[in-house]
């Protein structure tokens, strides 16, 4: 079988992403993936399921079909690389609305800007129409607070936000009256992934019957641990 390491990568084709909607692959499609139609039904139809039972017996099909399969690694890379396409082709429609909304909601932010400042040109606050009317009306709330210039604010008026080792923190609470609490304490992956690594300190590193380390002979921390690494499947 074909070796195994990989990300999404661009999808190999030729085939132009914006030609391609986001249903079931055309027959073109599905022989330019060289993709068996068994494989696309059976995706789909796990999509479609709608209850536990009809789901798991799609799913056993499909491994009953890669158990089958798996060494006509054509038939299942085609798909995986036609899913890439898919991918690539929704990902870009996604975007294009999102411009259009963006382009809808300039338009309206502008006509009602420049119809606001007409009106208030001419001191109208009321615009009668036949089937509505414009106003123009003071915004609720607070005041806006313009903080014109941040630098002269004396210190009393601003909150700080500091990152610190939060041993460090607790010596600071422990003279200061009053010091709050911190409000999350994040781990330090890095410390953790050092100190984990670091030889165990009652064994020096000789494992065994230790009791520190369990026989690892590497270092410990409380809630923490390294898993073993997975594994992926790597599509060329
Ligand atoms: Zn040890």
């Amino acid at each position: 079988m074909a070796t195994t390491s990989a990300t999404i990568g661009a999808a190999e084709s030729a085939a132009p992403a914006t030609e391609m909607t986001v249903a079931r692959p055309g027959n073109e499609l599905m022989s330019l993936y060289r993709i068996e139609s068994d494989l696309v039904e059976l995706m789909a139809a796990l999509d479609e399921a709608e209850d536990e039972e009809t789901k798991r017996a799609i799913e056993q099909g499909i491994e009953e079909y890669l158990g089958r399969e798996v060494r006509k690694v054509d038939h299942i890379r085609g798909y995986l690389r036609y899913c890439e396409t898919m991918i690539a082709a929704s990902r870009l429609a996604a975007s294009e609305a999102t411009q259009m909304s963006r382009i809808w909601q300039n338009r309206y932010e502008s006509l009602k800007e420049r119809t606001q400042q007409t009106m208030e040109g001419f001191q109208v606050k009321v615009l009668e129409g036949q089937a509505g009317k414009l106003l123009v009306k003071r915004n609720g709330g607070l005041e806006p607070l313009d903080l014109y210039n941040e630098e002269l604010l004396p210190d009393e008026y601003r909150t700080a936000t500091i990152e610190m080792p939060l041993t460090q923190w607790k010596a600071i609470q422990a003279v200061v009256p009053g010091a709050p609490e911190a409000k999350r304490a994040e781990p330090d992956t890095k410390r953790i992934r050092a100190a984990l690594a670091a030889p165990c300190w009652l064994c020096n590193a000789k494992g065994g019957e230790c009791q520190e380390c369990g026989g690892t002979g590497k270092g410990r921390v409380p809630g923490a641990r390294l898993n073993e690494r997975g594994s992926h499947l790597e599509i060329r």
